[in-house]
């Protein structure tokens, strides 16, 4: 589970293992990450003896950003607890070529492309996908994801396991990618106090996360009847799955990317972001409604930090594509097809939307059929929603509790 410390001389510090990641509670976790926030603010901003000459600490404010966002999501990664650091270009295409071939060429290509980022999201970020990336690379996946949470809470594990793994999502993005896919209650006050310093306070708590050891988790909200909470619950299958699988196959979470892929896919992304005709169609996926005015939900995210809320804006931009081509119920043809006309479901997607689904999303699934899994999709969600409807009539979850 711990990633390999990689210095810039070339030698490989290995520190010795400690007991970590299974047998440690998701409180002690957050215990440990509200630790090194607290470290953080006695600490100076001189590097450290020994530090490798490309790697500088971060600004602290990306580092407590870092942080903040792991104690969010509930984990704190062990490459996060030592504070954050900057990654120059130049250091960035040397972890690349050490870990895979590259021609010269290729490598000047990485480099425009590292200072592009970094230019762009702040130098934290290449070192963050740098970590992120080896941290991926060593993180143990099981063949299938775990369920946890469901049955605990009578909830018909079994559609929900159909629903994930009898191929409604492209091949590579769940089997061998997701760890675990779990219910929980957010009701952790650090959890919601992290979210809300990230991402701003004009987004609600986030009914799913993706951790960056690929684990889902659908959250029934703090204070929510029974009812409220498996209406959402519901509600999640149709819009915020696809987008969760969205975020456990991006740059910074799946499993099995090359580095200098992780980076141009990041490029890539970006470069949708700057087509701003984007936002009005992910309003639409997300409300069924739009005035055309509205901002998209990703445009809502509010950090301080003008690079970091540039990057995660990035980040949800992407999820939401990747769900509104599942969602759209439409053959590549059709994705590719004519007419985005308010309140059809014509969309035209741009060559670079289409480059960052079939290149990233589909690299394990060229033939991938969006509208077989669709079908699919739907009819496991039918059979959940039965059973949860026939639920909550049983056990009169109607009834508002207090
Ligand atoms: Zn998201």
């Amino acid at each position: 589970m711990r990633p390999e410390r990689y210095s810039l001389t070339g030698a490989e510090e290995k520190k010795p293992e400690k007991k970590q990641g299974a047998g440690i509670s998701r409180r002690e976790f957050l215990a440990a990450g509200l630790g090194a926030l607290a470290a953080l603010s006695q600490r100076g901003d001189k590097p450290s003896r020994g530090e490798a000459p490309l790697e500088q600490p971060a600004d602290r404010e990306f580092t407590e950003n870092f942080l903040l966002l792991s104690i969010s999501r509930g984990e704190t990664p062990s490459f996060l607890r030592e504070g954050a650091k900057k990654l120059t270009p130049e250091g960035f295409v040397w972890h690349a070529a050490n870990a895979e071939p590259l021609s010269e060429s290729r490598k000047a290509e990485l480099l425009d492309t590292a200072k592009t980022v970094s230019a762009e999201f702040g130098a934290e970020i290449l070192w963050y996908l740098k970590e992120a990336h080896f941290f991926a690379e060593k993180k143990a996946i099981p063949p299938q994801p775990r369920f946890s949470g469901w049955a605990e809470n009578d909830l018909p594990v079994d559609d929900i396991k159909d629903f994930f793994t009898k191929g409604g999502f492209p091949r590579g993005t769940i089997m061998g990618n997701v760890a675990g896919i779990r219910y929980d209650t957010f009701t952790d006050p650090n959890m919601q106090e992290g979210y809300r310093r990230v991402y701003g306070e004009n987004r609600s708590l986030p009914s799913a996360t993706a951790s960056l050891e690929n684990r889902l988790t659908f959250y029934r909200q703090p204070n929510s009847t029974q009812f409220e909470a498996v209406s959402e619950l519901v509600h999640s299958f149709r819009r915020t799955a696809p987008h969760e699988v969205g975020h456990a196959s991006s740059w910074m979470n799946r499993k099995g990317m090359k580095l200098s892929d992780r980076l141009a896919f990041l490029k890539d992304a970006l470069a949708v972001y700057e087509e701003k005709e984007r936002s009005k169609v992910l309003v639409w996926l997300r409300t069924r409604h739009s005035t055309g005015d509205e901002p998209a939900d990703y445009e809502k995210i509010q950090n301080p930090n003008a690079k970091l809320q540039k990057y995660l804006q990035v980040e949800e931009m992407t999820a939401d594509l990747f769900a509104l081509y599942l969602d759209m119920n439409m053959p590549p043809v059709k994705f590719a097809g004519a007419g985005q006309e308010k309140g059809t479901f014509g969309y035209n997607a741009t060559d670079k939307e289409k480059n960052l689904i079939h290149r990233y999303f589909l690299k394990d699934d060229p033939n991938f059929d969006p509208q077989k899994a669709w079908t699919i999709r739907h009819d496991t969600e039918y059979n959940f929603r039965r059973k949860m409807n026939a639920l909550v009539k049983r056990k009169n979850w109607f009834v508002l509790e207090h």
